[in-house]
């Protein structure tokens, strides 16, 4: 039995939908307080509307995870909010698909910003409740993509994706001393929204490749997160853990035929 987060506070970046609002919910199922972040407000709002419709608790704060400013103020309106900064799940990602030769350089900036220098923000922004409390926990979502796995026009995606567990490494070294640990969540396919943008041959095509032969649902991820933010988990910082329906198993086509 794990020991209950009841009561701690979270922020939960790209909550709005798909990951980031599996992850919300199971926080909030837990007890927890949970601060709603993303840049749409109807979608935010229909996040928190769902976690009080099952009596949790839920804030929302309006944040785009690049500007330093507003995750500045993310973290402070969380502190004023539920009295401080438990746990940070730093969520919040894009992952549009073109290759290499047809990328305009701003779109490589793009996706390096919102999922790569947001999780440095997030972080920097953080250090002062953790550092406070001599506590604190934080879980970045990565991917298969990039730290295992390559796909034909996630280049920029797949090194956002792994510089994300290069930063984690050296913040779990310097965080160590506040007692905070940082770890990461790699999902394979979890059904999304943004993953339905992909199409329904992309989607199917992915379960016919998956042992488990589905996708992920997001509170496969919201579960492995909450692993992290407990305090059993305490002891483990700067490591990862993928939840991919053993999809980086298969050594070939026919590896999975045989199944
Ligand atoms: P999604 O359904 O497209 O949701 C993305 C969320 O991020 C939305 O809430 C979006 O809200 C928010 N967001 C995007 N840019 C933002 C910004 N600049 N500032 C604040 N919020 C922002 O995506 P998802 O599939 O749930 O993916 C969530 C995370 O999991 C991403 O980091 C993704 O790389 C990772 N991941 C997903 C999968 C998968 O199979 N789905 C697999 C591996 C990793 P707004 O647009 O309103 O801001």
């Amino acid at each position: 039995m794990f020991t209950s987060i009841k009561g701690r506070s979270v922020i939960v970046t790209g909550a709005s939908k798909g990951i980031g609002r599996g992850i919300a919910n199971v926080f909030a199922l837990q007890g927890a307080k949970v601060m709603v972040v993303a840049r749409g407000e109807e979608e935010a709002k229909a996040t928190v509307d769902e976690i009080r419709s099952k009596k949790g608790i839920a804030e929302m704060q309006l944040c785009d995870v690049t500007d330093w400013e507003a995750v500045e103020e993310m973290v402070t309106a969380t502190e004023s909010e539920f009295g401080s900064v438990d746990i940070l799940c730093a969520n919040a990602g894009i992952f549009p698909q073109t290759k290499i030769f047809e990328m305009d350089p701003e779109e490589w900036d793009q996706v390096m910003k919102t999922n790569l220098k947001s999780a440095f923000l997030c972080v920097k922004a953080c250090i002062p409740q953790f550092k406070k409390k001599r506590n604190g926990r934080i879980i970045l979502t990565s991917s298969i993509t990039g730290p295992v796995t390559a796909y034909p026009g996630w280049s920029h995606y797949g090194a956002s994706k792994s510089g994300q567990l290069g930063f984690m490494k050296t913040a779990a070294m310097e965080l160590s001393k506040y007692g905070t640990t940082i770890n990461a969540v790699l999902p394979g396919n979890i059904f999304t929204e943004g993953l339905q943008d992909l199409g329904q041959d992309y989607l199917d095509s992915m379960a016919a490749t998956i042992p488990l032969k589905r996708l992920g649902v997001v509170e496969d991820i919201g579960n492995a997160a909450l692993f992290f933010a407990s305090d059993e988990a305490s002891y483990i910082t700067g490591q990862t853990l993928i939840v991919d329906g053993g999809q980086i198993l298969p050594e070939s086509l026919e590896a999975i035929e045989e199944i």
